[in-house]
């Protein structure tokens, strides 16, 4: 009787100390020394049947640890979801970039408020600024959102359509993107048509 209940304790000695240190590794730790524990409790609660008091112990012991293992797990699986890659904000975000239209050597502007008439894109220009787009989301961003051909579509025009031979810089750096280009805060993107 006494073996098992010291090591009963000595278990969940060690489960308490590796939670609160609280590193992946010795929650792992701490989970085979659950299962250790439900083990020997088992096998100790046929042999303690009479015993009242003990039984209540193991058994709220036991439920403790099922809580903190939920716990435990439920943490992990919120580690995983922030890794998702195609995550960009989960709070919303606001992000300007410039965008400059050259054709055969002319700016072409975008229209001031485009993405504003009739209604409130997140992706939008103000009046006085048209060249500046505003990436104004609430909620769960996703890269695909800040895709720049998002922005032709609210603008209602073709990427393609202003001239022969595309060529796209992004900061100054030739890119090939396109349409596809996910766009940062402050990015200054040009686009030149012959
Ligand atoms: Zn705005
Ligand atoms: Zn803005």
């Amino acid at each position: 009787m006494s073996i098992c209940v010291s090591a009963i304790k000595l278990f969940s000695g060690l489960n308490r100390s590796a939670k609160l240190r609280g590193t992946d590794a010795e929650h792992a730790t701490a989970s085979v020394n659950l299962l250790t524990l439900l083990l020997f409790s088992g096998e100790c609660i046929l042999g303690f049947m009479k015993n009242k008091k003990i039984v209540i112990i193991i058994a709220s012991t036991v439920i403790v640890f099922i809580l903190a293992l939920g716990v435990f797990l439920q943490s992990t699986e919120q580690k995983e979801e922030t890794r998702d890659e195609s995550l960009v904000s989960q709070k919303g975000l606001h992000y300007h970039a410039d965008l400059a239209i050259i054709v055969k050597g002319k700016r072409v502007d975008v229209p001031p408020n485009t993405g504003l008439v009739g209604g409130h894109n997140p992706m939008h220009t103000h009046d006085g600024e048209p060249n500046i787009i505003h990436m104004e989301f609430p909620g769960i961003v996703r890269a695909d959102d800040l895709m720049l051909g998002e922005f032709f579509k609210v603008w209602k025009k073709d990427m393609r359509s202003f001239g022969a031979n595309m060529k796209m810089t992004v900061n100054g750096k030739e890119n090939t993107e396109f349409e596809n280009y996910h766009m940062k805060d402050k990015d200054k993107i040009e686009l030149q048509y012959e």
